[in-house]
């Protein structure tokens, strides 16, 4: 169970303002907001103080809570050997490398990481960076250009979309999974632009599903344009070791250009990697904006990736306790009614509840009753599909899983009563 370091309480003193920025008006909506939800006495369901963390349990408000809000999917974060690695990187670099690795030269840690991330894939070589997010904003818009094509899934993640835009390349967004829109879109119109390139996830972090990776490959051969899979929730969690989606689909990863991860999930660490062949790195380490004018990945973090990384490959246990959490959620959600969207029961499985005043009400008393799991609502995803989102980790224990089921299912009933408010009051 998880129990509080000392707590310090940092003393914070009203400071003058150079400009109030409480009078933008997106602060105006911020406020209202807040307002509404305290009228509703809902206690704010964001940024939660989290004061410890252990294995599938943290400490929020002094209370113990089954977390389902963690992307610490091998349940590796608190591991002996990562902590070791971090502390000895720590010791012998310091805390920084200091500079870009342009300029401020390369640490071996970095090519042992990025040479770990190349061989798992069965790629050539692999470039990391210092977050996931900049990974996808920098290595797309570097790729792409004006006169280029982006085509992006309806569920594609935000860093995605960033580097889209910041790319000046066209784009345009496809249904979701929907291959054949693209091969369709791609009969009409391919020699409209130079290049094209298809941004996918390797599994949904909304719903829980997953491309048909063989299609997809397929599409892109056929209208030769560049396939680039975002593997963020999908490295780790899918696949017999845990390489992804190309091991779960049994794809040759070499048909993919451009494989993107982030080494904040299964791997425990901070930052993002791109894999792929050597010219599409070289030119990554050379051209990309978020790489050249960015530092390099710390000692601790690049040691506690690698380490994840090799306890991920030498310990395909965790990787089948993983699947079998979230596969025992799925059905024991589904066994009790519960509307689990389309997901297939990997790490992440949603619940729709169709309302987001009822979602966040359901979010709140699901934390009373210690179960930490975060609310999807309006405008994140539409009004009618407001959600929690159950994150599984290879560390919870089936009595978690049973409880937060049932918990969750004797909630989402009053909810769905007539009496809403006063029903989830009184309980
Ligand atoms: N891609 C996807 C699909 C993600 O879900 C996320 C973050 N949740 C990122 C990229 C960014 O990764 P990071 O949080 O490591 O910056």
């Amino acid at each position: 169970k998880a129990s509080a370091p000392e707590n310090e309480t940092p003393v914070t003193k009203a400071a003058a303002k150079a400009f109030d920025f409480g009078t933008l008006p997106a602060f105006e909506h911020m406020r209202l907001q807040r307002a509404a939800a305290d009228m509703l006495k809902i206690n704010p369901p964001f940024f939660r103080s989290i004061e410890a963390v252990s294995e599938s349990h943290v400490m929020i408000e002094g209370k113990d809570c089954i977390n389902f809000a963690s992307y610490d999917y091998l349940g590796l974060n608190k591991s002996p050997e990562l902590i070791e690695a971090v502390c000895e990187g720590v010791k012998t670099w310091g805390g920084s490398v200091s500079a870009s690795r342009l300029v401020g030269g390369e640490r071996p840690f970095h090519g042992a990481l990025e040479r770990n991330l190349a061989d798992c894939y069965g790629v050539e070589d692999a470039i990391v960076f210092v977050s996931g997010h900049a990974t996808n904003v920098t290595g797309i818009s570097t790729l792409t250009g004006p006169g280029d094509l982006v085509l992006i899934d309806s569920l594609i993640h935000n860093s995605v979309a960033e580097g889209v835009r910041l790319s000046g390349a066209s784009h345009l967004t496809f249904p979701h999974n929907d291959y054949a829109w693209i091969d369709r879109k791609l009969s009409q119109s391919r020699d409209d632009y130079g290049q094209v390139l298809i941004v996918i996830e390797g599994l949904y972090s909304m719903d829980g599903d997953v491309p048909d990776l063989a299609k997809f490959v397929e599409v892109k051969t056929r209208h030769n344009a560049w396939l680039m899979v975002d593997e963020a929730h999908s490295f780790g969690v899918m696949g017999k070791t845990g390489r992804g989606i190309s091991e779960a689909q049994n794809i040759d990863p070499t048909s993919v250009e451009i494989w993107m991860g982030t080494l904040s999930k299964a791997l425990c660490s901070c930052g993002g990697f791109i894999a792929g062949s050597t010219e599409l790195v070289e030119y990554l380490r050379y051209k990309a904006a978020g790489f050249i004018y960015s530092v390099g990945l710390p000692a601790s973090q690049s040691l506690a990736a690698n380490a994840a990384l090799k306890l991920m490959l030498a310990e395909p246990d965790r990787v089948d306790t993983l699947r079998e959490n979230g596969a025992l959620f799925l059905e024991q959600a589904k066994l009790s009614g519960l509307d689990t969207g389309p997901s297939l029961g990997f790490a992440v499985t949603p619940i729709i509840v169709g309302d987001s005043l009822k979602t966040v009400f359901i979010a709140d008393k699901l934390l009373e009753r210690g179960i930490n799991a975060m609310p999807i609502i309006f405008p994140a995803v539409p009004e009618k599909m407001a959600r929690l989102r159950f994150f599984l980790t290879a560390s919870h224990s089936k009595q978690d899983i049973q409880y937060a089921v049932e918990t969750t299912k004797e909630l989402v009933d009053i909810a769905a009563g007539t009496n809403l408010l006063e029903g989830l009051r009184s309980k």
